[in-house]
């Protein structure tokens, strides 16, 4: 048995037809986890959808109401790109629920896994990028309003940046030069990725991606790492620990709600980086190292993965459980 939990329903399946976006990943992932004795049925819990109540803390009502009537415009549904349905309106929801009921299991337990979310390019008003609604987003949200907790940060890993996070959690901003991994002391690693750094307000985002890549328009997060093209695992371990770092120095959550995308992958089709599949579990496991010597509980979300073969992808993400197995097993 784990130490932790696992959320996960069949339901996370996205209804997408034929796409890039692998929607059978999910049920592959918890088929995976059981057959290989990484985890057994006790291990998982199955998650309710949101209440419309939690996703209008992060949403508009405007939008919340043409998802639910199906009423977006042809350059909403295109701007989402993917099909819009009704059925994909209640897999998003569930995913939604999902993340908040793992923060809320992180909190009691120091570490839980979604095995879906992590749709981190949904704005408040609008969804991008495969991404309707923001899950993350919802379950901090939601962990504020029920006072569980009063500051949250995202990690976010994946190779796109997140945009929608943001957006959402954008507050007042002072010019970057501010943080303390913009002088070039901080900084390790060699390679000519840049930090960009802003204020944060009760949620600090940190994102690393890569620079050239979608979306075009990076609104800023607290920290902004945007990486060059081909980055492999060395450098880009060495910045998300200056990042971590640098994030936790300046600001102390409460949660953090780690992003843990797989496409950052070398053999991704929608990525640019080209980390291996070992260089992305010992990413997992410095996130984990990071929270459990601080102490800080940890909700996990899966978002991207988009390589060539399906089972590498499917690896990438059972070795996200098998890390957080190895770091929280004492
Ligand atoms: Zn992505």
């Amino acid at each position: 048995m784990l130490p932790f939990k696992l959320v996960y329903s069949d339901d996370y399946y996205l209804p997408i037809g034929a796409h890039v976006f692998p929607a059978e990943k999910y049920r592959r992932i918890h088929d995976r986890l059981i057959e290989t004795g990484v985890a057994e049925a006790s291990d998982f819990l199955t998650p309710q959808p949101a209440s419309d109540e939690d996703v209008l803390l992060v949403h508009t009502s405007t939008y919340v109401n043409k998802l639910k009537t199906g009423t977006l415009s042809p350059r909403e549904e295109l701007e989402l790109e993917v099909p819009y349905s009704p059925e994909l309106v209640r897999a998003f929801w569930l995913a939604a629920g999902g993340s908040t009921l793992a923060a809320d299991y992180a909190l009691q337990n120091r570490i839980a896994i979604n095995i879906g979310g992590g749709f981190h390019h949904a704005f408040p008003d609008h969804g991008e990028g495969f991404c309707m609604i923001h899950d993350v987003a919802v379950a901090i949200r939601c962990m504020q309003r029920d006072k569980k907790i009063a500051r949250a940060m995202t990690v976010d890993c994946d190779v796109h940046q997140g945009n929608g996070t943001a957006v959402i959690f954008g507050g007042a901003r002072t010019p970057a030069g501010s943080l303390p991994s913009n002088s070039p002391s901080a900084l390790r690693p060699l390679s000519s990725a840049q930090v960009r750094g802003t204020y944060a307000g009760d949620v600090f985002t940190i994102s690393l991606h890569q620079e050239n890549n979608y979306p075009m328009w990076k609104p800023p997060s607290s920290i902004d790492v945007d990486l060059p093209d081909d980055m492999g695992d060395d450098d880009y371990l060495a910045w998300l620990d200056n990042a971590l770092s640098s994030g936790l120095r300046q600001f102390q959550p409460e949660l953090i709600c780690y992003v843990a995308g797989a496409d950052p992958y070398r053999e991704d089709q929608l990525g640019g980086l080209a980390l291996t599949i070992e260089g992305l579990k010992r990413r997992d496991q410095l996130v984990f190292r990071v929270a459990h010597a601080r102490d800080i509980p940890v909700m996990v979300t899966y978002a991207g993965g988009y390589a060539r073969r399906l089972e590498d992808t499917v690896t990438i993400h059972c070795n996200t459980v098998i890390a957080a197995k190895e770091i929280f097993a004492t």
